[in-house]
Order: structure tokens, then sequence, then C-alpha cells
């Protein structure tokens, strides 16, 4: 029979083998099928505390605490929950982890299980460094690929109500692109979607001066919001307004159409916050206000980690990555919103660091073995930067 995960402790497991037994537990969101007990246990063994595990609305969160003594936080943030996956097309079972020429395949390799590998195996090296100095905090929820409601958001709530500051926060997601460590997220752009309802009069297409064409209407609205101009953008983090939707529930070719709907999603740059892009698209919609019911779905703030002068969360970790792979990374804030946005605060700078990201979600994700070992080094060389070596982020002691 095989071996439950939570009876398996990582002592004597390299990081494939952690990878691979983190797949082979099918934790799609918002089940954590075991992962969060199983990690909870490895960190108890390596002198964590667990400050909370708990479940809400069938998600589990996790946030656990190394202290070393006084000085400065830094907290590994990322998620078990990955998406579903069936047989169709793998090249092997999507939750057995099994090697396929040099890689571990299975739904989760990427993202982010890889992550949480290599991180974990990271944290072993650094607990058995007696000179650590500063608390260590790993934050893991099994809600992030869903509605996330009730995951991170939760985990950063927490931490607010404990007072607890965290000075940095490493997100180990896959943000790679051509090698591992060419590209690091150091914020994401913001997100928001609008649903406009356009109300007119339907009538006969011969009669037209007895009708108002929602449809016309629909035009000159999706027009008018893609030549929005975004003059707040940011280099590197522009704004993009998509149409998303255009319906009109008509049938037949005689019919002036009397409703149309438009949906559009915003992914707005950090120089921006939600309001202000609420406010140009409603003062833009005010032209046709009579005809238009209008609401705002899904808001996801954006965020920014930028070089600070003093104790530089985002050098510290371009300097790790330089450290292992000769090479300082990319800057991106491109792609879909992540949970950084719920760590990161004036307070707290959230870099995103991990394996490459070109399989996740697909047919066959995987990572390969030899990026696993170079994002493990990057992770310990983080590590040992912050909690070890950096006399900037030590100097306040
Ligand atoms: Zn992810």
């Amino acid at each position: 029979m095989a071996q439950q995960l939570a009876e398996i402790t990582t002592a004597n497991l390299t990081t494939i083998q952690k990878l691979q037994k983190l797949i082979q537990a099918p934790s799609v969101t918002p089940d954590d099928a075991g992962t969060i007990k199983w990690l909870s246990d490895q960190l108890c063994d390596l002198g964590f505390e667990i400050l909370l595990i708990e479940e809400v609305q069938g998600v589990k969160n996790l946030i656990a605490k190394r202290h070393f003594s006084p000085g400065p936080s830094l907290a590994f943030a990322g998620h078990v929950d990955v998406v579903p996956a069936n047989n169709k097309g793998w090249q092997v079972a999507p939750f057995s982890g099994d090697i396929v020429d040099g890689c571990i395949v299975g739904r989760g390799a990427a993202d982010m299980k890889g992550g949480i590998a290599a991180m974990l195996s990271a944290t072993e090296y650094l607990c058995k460094q007696p000179q650590a100095r500063g608390t260590f905090y790993w934050l893991i929820t099994s809600d992030e690929e869903g509605e996330a409601e009730y995951g991170s958001k939760r985990i950063a709530q927490f931490l607010h109500e404990q007072r607890i500051v965290l000075d940095a926060c490493l997100v180990g997601e896959p943000t790679s692109d051509k090698v591992v460590g060419d590209t690091i997220k150091n914020g994401r752009r913001g997100a928001l979607s609008g649903r406009v309802q356009i109300n007119g009069r339907a009538g006969h297409v011969a009669y037209p001066e007895n009708t108002i064409n929602a449809a016309h209407i629909a035009g000159e609205i999706v027009s008018a919001l893609t030549q929005l101009v975004w003059w707040k953008d940011e280099p590197g983090s522009k704004t993009h307004l998509q149409v998303t939707g255009i319906t009109v529930p008509n049938i037949v070719d005689n019919l002036v159409p009397g409703e149309c709907e438009i949906t559009f999603n915003i992914r707005y740059s950090h120089g921006y916050k939600s309001d202000m892009v609420q406010a140009l698209v409603e003062s833009l919609l005010e032209d046709w206000q009579s005809q238009l019911q209008f609401v705002w779905e899904r808001p996801c703030e954006p965020y920014y980690t930028g070089v600070k002068e003093h104790n530089c969360f985002l050098s510290l970790t371009e300097r790790a990555i330089h450290q292992v792979t000769g090479h300082y990374p990319t800057l991106s804030t491109s792609g879909g919103t992540s949970d950084g946005r719920f760590f990161a605060s004036p307070q707290t700078q959230v870099i995103e660091c991990g394996v490459r990201n070109y399989s996740i979600h697909q047919v066959n994700e995987h990572v390969s073995i030899s990026d696993l070992a170079i994002v493990e080094d990057i992770y310990i060389s983080v590590l040992n930067n912050f909690f070890i070596e950096n006399e900037s982020f030590l100097e306040n002691l």
C-alpha cells in the first residue's frame, strides 16, 4: 500500500523526491490533499512553530515561523493547489511525478510545487547555519488558483491582526522565461473587469427612426473605451483595456436590437489605483448615462517593489541570482495577478522568483531536474544574503 504523504519526513528526501511526493498528492484547488499537514510537519522538524493552520470554506492555510534572533523578517509565500488535469495527452499520469528525459512531469511541477520543494531544501540548509539572524516565515495556502477569497488574503489578514510586519516576502511562483533566473517579478499590474448593459429601443429594421439601436451604441462605447489614454503608465508596465465580449440577444435579421452587453477587462499599471481607473472609465461612460447600467467586477490592486536606498530586497535578490547564474534578471510586472499583492505594502518588499513558466497549466507540465537545482541554489543564496551575509538588513540592530 502506498505510504501516506503525512507519514513521510523530508529527512532523507532529495529535492526531486520532495517534489515527486508533492505532485503525488492531487491537491486540486481548494483540496490540499494532505500537503499542508505534511509541510507543517517538515517545518516543525526544522524548528518552526506553527502560528496558524486552519481550514476555511475548504481552503487550508499555513503560517509557520522560525525565530533565529532579533533582526529582519523574510517570508517565503506560495500555494500547494494546482489546476485540474485528466490523463488525456499526458506522457505519464499527471499526478505521478515520473521523470522523463531529465524532467519531472506532473501537474504543479512548475506552478508551484517545484518552488516549494526547492525552498524546503533551502530552508533545511539555512536551519543548519548557526549564524542565521532574524525571523523566517512560511506562508502557504491551498487556494491560489481559485477564487483566492480565503487563501493568502486571510493569511495577510492574520499577520496584520498579530501585528507581524514582514520586511520582505519571496513568492516562489514560476517567473523565469528562457533560463532559470532570467526574469523575476517585482510587481504585478492591477486587474479590473467591467460589464455594461445598454438599453435602446427595439423595432423593425425598416423603420429605424422609431428605434434606438443598442448595437450601434455599443460600437461607439467600444471605440471610446479602446481609445482611452493611460498617461500615468510606468515604463515596463503598460495599461491595456481589452473588450472581452459584445453580446446582442437577437436571432433575426429584421429587428433593431434593443439590448446589448459589453464586457471588458483592464490590466493597469502600478501608476494607477483601482479607484482612479474606475473614475476614468465612468466619466467616459457618462455620455451614454441614460442608456446604460454599469458594474465593476473582480478588482485586484497592483503592487510594485522598487529600488530602496537601504535594505533593498530587490537588489538582494538580483545579487543572489547573479551569484548563482552569473547574470542579473530582467524585472517584469507582466502576467496575471498573483498572491504577492496581498503581502506587498510600504513596509513589505515583495519579489516573485521561480522556475520557468512555459508549461504551467498545460498538458505535460514539467520542470527539468537541472532547473530545479538552480532555483534551489538561488533560494539558498537569497536566504544566505538575507539571514547571514546581509549587512544592510542587519545594520539597524
Ligand atoms: Zn502559481
